[in-house]
């Protein structure tokens, strides 16, 4: 039988289930099978501290159950119901007031999803459609970034500077037009832009290109607060403030991308304040279940949902929208972090990681270590005076240190990231700090 005893999960795994990019060729399998705080462990009982909160979601740490307890009351009294037409449900109607009460005053309603790749999808489709009702069909060009990670759909794949998702899988949907994203470190070292100010290179750029493409043909652009996948890396404090005013000076939406900077994770509800901007959509997902439920959610503001509530309605949903289980989870979820005031740990935890990875800059494996809230990048070079990156990028590195210290971070193209959750002690960032350390200076 394929899934006989004498088989090991290993075995049984490769047999039956398709990991996103995993080549057939490679026969390793890690088996999580429990967790608690930053502690994972696998089928063997090995453990690994875990600095990537899963897939940097796990706000609140492993194994609360607090919150599984919150799941099986809701699944008891009222584990589905929809919210599409005059159907709704107590549980979306608490989450959704509540998240809307967080974020800036302008903002006026939620709308439900079941992750962030459903989100930036439905966030670019209300963009389009809101200038479609206003009488701006034309309105149809996304403005997008470089290492932008938007999820994994067809719309959201575009957007996202992944050339994974577009090569390979025939025609994409278009209009989508990429800028470059802040990245000073590189930018820094980049002979053809120049020494010019990388907010003044990245301001030019998408005057440039509303005047080319047209600001009647523009719906939105879309942008991570502080990009994730694309490095962790955080742009100068007056970049978002300026490109919001040149997008609301010519009726162009913001839409922020905050499945990864929200709850907490920069030391805020909402990261866009911090930045200095009110977004006309706001994506958020990850954090705001901490993982335990798949959910997510779009904030529009109330100018924006005031007209795609309007005749009609809003003509798009999901038979998981408002899944009232994953809404009593998201509660449950924001209850701790309030609780244990976790908004407060991007700072402490974050000052403690700080020093504890500090001694990397000094190695010459390492051009920078940047950090914003709880969202960290170590830049690996391949030479330091250029700022090269290594021709593979960091994912080998990346399971090196899993394998040798047991400390969990990810590899990238150019840097590896770190984004634990905010539950970390001191004696664990201390330890993610020192098994970098050993690693990355090649000590055996
Ligand atoms: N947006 C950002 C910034 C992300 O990092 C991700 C996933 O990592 C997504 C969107 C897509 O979310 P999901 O994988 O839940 O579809």
């Amino acid at each position: 039988l394929p899934n006989a005893p004498h088989r090991t999960w290993e075995e049984r795994d490769r047999s039956h289930l398709l990991h996103p990019f995993l080549p057939d060729s490679q026969q390793r399998r890690v088996v999580m099978v429990e967790g608690e705080g930053c502690v994972l462990r696998d089928a063997t009982g090995r453990e690994y501290l875990d600095a990537t909160a899963g897939m940097w979601l796990c706000q609140v740490g492993h194994g609360r159950t607090e919150i599984a307890e919150a799941a099986a009351r809701q699944m008891s009294r009222l584990e589905y119901s929809t919210a599409f037409w005059d159907f709704t449900h107590d549980r979306a109607i608490s989450l959704a007031e509540r998240l809307v009460g967080l974020a800036h005053p302008a903002t006026g309603r939620a709308f439900f999803t079941s992750g962030g790749s459903e989100g930036t999808e439905t966030a670019l489709r209300m963009a389009r459609n809101f200038h479609h009702r206003r009488g701006a069909p034309d309105r149809t060009w996304v403005l997008t970034r470089t290492r932008a990670y938007h999820g994994a759909g067809y719309a959201s794949g575009e957007l996202s500077d992944f050339p994974a998702y577009t090569s390979g899988f025939g025609p994409q949907p278009g209009h989508v037009h990429r800028l470059t994203a802040p990245y000073p470190y590189a930018h820094a070292r980049s002979g053809a832009d120049g020494p010019e100010d990388v907010t003044e290179f990245c301001l030019r750029e998408l005057e440039e290109a509303i005047h080319r493409i047209g600001p009647h043909r523009i719906a939105a652009l879309i942008g991570e607060p502080v990009l994730a996948l694309g490095g962790m890396v955080a742009p100068p404090t007056d970049y978002w403030p300026r490109v919001a005013e040149l997008l609301r000076a010519h009726g162009i939406l913001l839409i922020m991308d905050e499945v990864v900077t929200a709850f907490g994770r920069t030391g805020s509800w909402y990261s866009a304040g911090q930045m200095g901007v009110q977004p006309d959509l706001t994506v958020l997902s990850k954090g705001l279940t901490s993982g335990y439920f798949p959910l997510g959610a779009v904030l529009l503001t109330r100018r924006i949902a005031d007209v795609l509530g309007a005749g009609d309605g809003f003509p798009v949903g999901h038979t998981y929208s408002a899944h009232p289980t994953g809404c009593a989870v998201a509660e449950a979820n924001l209850d701790i972090i309030e609780r244990e005031h976790l908004l407060d740990a991007a700072g402490a935890i974050g000052a403690r990681l700080a020093t504890a990875l500090a001694p990397l800059e000094a190695l010459p494996l390492v051009g920078e270590v940047r950090q914003h809230g709880l969202m960290i990048g170590v830049e690996v070079v391949a030479d330091k005076a250029l700022g090269r990156p290594l021709p593979h990028g960091t994912y080998a590195l990346a399971d090196l240190i899993r394998d040798r210290t047991g400390v969990l971070v990810r590899g990238g193209p150019r840097s590896l990231t770190l984004a634990p959750p905010l539950v970390m002690t001191p004696e664990q960032a201390d330890h993610v700090g020192t098994a970098l350390f050993d690693v990355l200076s090649g000590h055996p």
